[in-house]
């Protein structure tokens, strides 16, 4: 089936992202979210993000009112129905991706593939929900998704070979790099990623070393761009503590228990840099 109109479902931080990447390698794309004021937002944001490109002569002016052009922002599912391929980028939540896969199972035809941007619920449980499980797969964005090339393609127990195919060569034409993934609790990226942040937090705790000091063994030891615990205070230590509970739980292992330094952070508000204090001030 071709694919020319694509539905993404949430306009916060990665909707705004994934629209713009579909828009300006030109998909249409029908952007919808429960209030005007984050659809404004994100127009906003992708505006000024295709902004930069144009002004780093990535893409032209007329490129960039093109790809603004092919985005169509709404509230409601209107539209919905008529697009050949839906990512759901909602807020990370179960019980609303439940609601609306199974929303999404109901308005789309069943030859249309429903995408997942989720950074930790279950690919097969969410596709269970549905009567097309065979068509349910993660296609895990990364944070800023224009510049970020990774696009992880997580296939659950029941995901078909055409349809991950399909996204394979979906994320290729966007300019991005597919990796094909299985569906475990945190797939590849946070399953490695998050032991090794909390692990840094363990070092703080234990007093190995100040937060500058794990950074710095970081940064200049292994050519990390960004140390550990600065990298968990721009993730915001909510989201890792979340994480960290979703591996504990759905690998039930103790070794993925959140360190207690993390949950204490998070009980006194400390939830990084969109707080303004976590391991650091900001
Ligand atoms: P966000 O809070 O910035 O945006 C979520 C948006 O979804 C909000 O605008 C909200 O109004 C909207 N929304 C909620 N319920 C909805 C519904 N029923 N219908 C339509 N819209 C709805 O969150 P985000 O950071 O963009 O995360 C979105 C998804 O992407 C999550 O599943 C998250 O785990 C995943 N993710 C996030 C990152 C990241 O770095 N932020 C990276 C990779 C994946």
């Amino acid at each position: 089936m071709a694919i020319n109109t694509v539905g993404i479902i949430g306009a916060g931080t990665m909707g705004n992202g994934i629209a713009h990447v579909f828009a300006r390698s030109g998909y249409r794309v029908v952007l919808r979210d429960v209030e005007q004021r984050f659809l404004d937002r994100a127009m906003d944001t992708i505006g000024k993000n295709l902004e930069r490109e144009v002004a780093k002569s990535k893409i032209t002016a007329q490129d960039r009112e093109e790809a603004l052009k092919r985005i169509e922002p709404a509230v409601g599912r209107g539209g919905l129905g008529q697009c050949d391929f839906i990512v759901e980028a909602a807020t990370e939540k179960f019980d609303i991706k439940a609601d609306l896969f199974r929303e999404l199972d109901s308005i789309c035809p069943p030859e249309v593939i429903l995408a997942s941007n989720t950074s930790s619920i279950s690919i097969t449980k969410l596709g269970a929900l549905t009567t097309r499980p065979d068509r349910v797969i993660g296609m895990h964005f990364f944070n800023p998704v224009p510049m970020m090339k990774l696009v992880e393609v997580i296939r659950s127990l029941a995901t078909s070979n055409e349809t991950y195919a399909t996204v394979k060569e979906l994320a290729e034409k966007l300019g991005k790099t597919p990796v094909e993934v299985n569906d475990y609790p945190g797939f590849v990226s946070n399953r490695v990623l998050m032991p090794l942040l909390n692990e840094a937090m363990f070092a703080v705790m234990e007093g190995v070393a100040t937060p500058e000091a794990v950074d710095e063994v970081f940064r200049l030891g292994m050519a990390h761009p960004m140390g550990p615990l600065t990298l968990a205070d721009f993730i915001g230590l909510d989201v890792c503590l979340d994480i960290m509970r979703v591996l504990e739980n759905g690998l039930g292992d103790p070794k993925y228990r959140p360190c207690p330094l993390l949950i204490k952070m998070v009980d006194a508000g400390w939830l990084g840099r969109k707080s303004g204090r976590g391991f650091y001030k900001y």
